[in-house]
């Protein structure tokens, strides 16, 4: 296992002391707090702040009991992780997935406040998991729980307090089910409202166009935006993916269309390579049939060392986090790392590739796409308005692009890495707002 001993990490150790907490060096909460800090030690800002953001606000922990259609009853439990929310209502996602731990939802939390004050969205952070395989749930099942989930959670979400949005494991369907719920609670005189208290519902129901691809979308943007400045045309380069769900597989779908070549996958089912070309299209449609890349009849399965071998000039994980570690680190052969997953890269494996010259493009800067969109989403539903797939679009690539254009001029001003400069931007926002607000009393 890598072991945390860079400066990010005498950060973390000396706020961790201060605030007499126990600290597990291999956690990655307190990994991902150190590059934090590493950021905030390079702005000099005041301590109050990095006392602050080492904690989130709010840590809450729900219990739901649901009735099995074989008429058998589980005990579900459930996070909701709100970390701060200076400049607005906590927004992040909702993931289930059956080995998820608090310290993984503080995490995500914590990254979702950078990424907001980053993107300079008018939004805190915030993280919830519901510890189920959705895999093993009937549909029935999986509405029964998230209802279940939606009221236990209660006035801890809320469209002017915390608006929760689909991530791993939940799509518009369990939205809608959330907004739903949430609706039926409501006060007669708030319920056109209510529906904004989650994002990424159908488009039917209150959703955006442009929503389901955003993250892909944005990603994209980002490269337009950087990868000229690194002498690396779009149209002439080859890519492997981790991950094909949504974020995996809306890049994959959109970088295709810019003349991108896919080389290899690897996703909980397999890996798969085709040298000349996957088809993003017809391998999306075999993950929506079959509920994985095992299979695809366009490439040769292959093994994970083989996988992480392959030359390609961006490699991109887009699945869980923490996959590319040292060992991977070793293997990979790639000009640009394009972080599409929150918290995708070990700090050891960041390490050796940015020493071997490897680009590592930050989460909090590349896969903004889908909270920008889910904010323009929030405020159509504010507005009672529906927008052009185009507007949204247009709108996005702004945001995207004035993001990456902050990370660079960051990472010149402070001469560093494209994480710390990223994180940078986002404190130099947040401090300011503290500044102005002032901290209660
Ligand atoms: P998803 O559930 O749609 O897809 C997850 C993918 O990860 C699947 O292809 C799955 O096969 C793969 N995967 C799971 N376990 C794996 C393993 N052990 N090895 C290899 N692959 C594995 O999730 P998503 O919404 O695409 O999210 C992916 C990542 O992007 C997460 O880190 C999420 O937090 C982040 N993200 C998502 C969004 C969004 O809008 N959905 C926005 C920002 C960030």
């Amino acid at each position: 296992m890598d072991t945390c001993d860079t400066t990010a990490c005498q950060s973390a150790r000396e706020i961790f002391k201060e605030l007499e907490e126990m600290y597990d060096e291999h956690n990655l909460y307190f990994q991902t707090i150190g590059s934090v800090l590493e950021a905030a030690d390079a702005l000099n800002v005041p301590q109050r702040l990095k006392l602050m953001l080492t904690q989130p606000k709010n840590e809450i922990m729900v219990h739901c009991p649901v009735e099995m259609d074989d008429g058998t009853w589980k005990l579900l439990k459930a996070y909701r992780v709100q970390h701060n929310n200076v400049l607005g209502p906590y927004k992040g996602g909702i993931r289930y997935h059956p080995e998820v731990k608090l310290d993984e939802v503080k995490t995500l939390a914590l990254l979702m406040t950078m990424k907001c004050a980053l993107a300079r969205l008018p939004f805190g952070g915030a993280k919830g998991a519901l510890r189920i395989n959705p895999r093993d749930f009937s549909k029935d099942e999986l509405m029964r729980v998230t209802r279940r989930m939606t009221s236990a959670l209660g006035d801890n979400i809320g469209p002017d307090y915390d608006i929760p949005a689909p991530d791993v494991g939940t799509n518009a369907q369990v939205m809608a089910w959330m907004a739903d719920t949430y609706i039926n609670f409501a006060e007669s005189s708030s319920k056109v409202i209510a529906r904004g208290v989650v994002t990424g519902k159908p488009l039917e129901f209150g959703g955006s166009a442009g929503r389901e691809k955003a993250t892909g979308q944005g990603l994209v943007y980002v490269l337009d935006a950087l990868l000229p400045g690194m002498g690396i045309e779009l149209d002439k380069v080859t890519c492997s993916l981790i991950g094909y769900g949504n974020v995996g597989s809306w890049t994959a779908r959109l970088l295709q269309e810019r003349g991108t070549t896919l080389r290899a996958v690897l996703d909980h089912t397999g890996a798969i390579l085709n040298t000349s070309g996957i088809d993003a299209e017809a391998l999306a449609a075999h993950v929506l049939a079959t509920g994985g890349i095992k299979g695809f009849a366009g490439a040769d399965a292959v093994d994970e060392v083989t996988f992480y071998s392959t030359p390609v000039d961006l490699f991109i994980p887009a699945a869980l986090e923490q996959m590319v570690d040292l060992e991977h680190a070793e293997r990979m052969q790639c000009k640009v790392l394009v972080e599409g997953a929150n918290a995708p890269t070990t700090p050891h494996a960041e390490r050796y590739l940015l020493d071997k010259g490897v680009e590592v493009l930050p989460a909090i800067l590349c896969n903004a796409g889908g909270v920008t969109v889910s904010y323009f989403e929030w405020k159509q539903n504010r507005q009672s308005e529906t927008w052009d797939e185009e507007v949204v679009d247009e709108l996005l690539k702004k945001t995207m692009t004035r993001s990456a254009e902050r990370v660079l001029k960051m990472s010149q001003r402070l001469d560093c890495n494209m994480r710390i400069a990223s994180y940078a931007s986002a404190i130099e926002h947040i401090d300011n707002v503290y500044e102005l607000r002032g901290v209660f009393p």
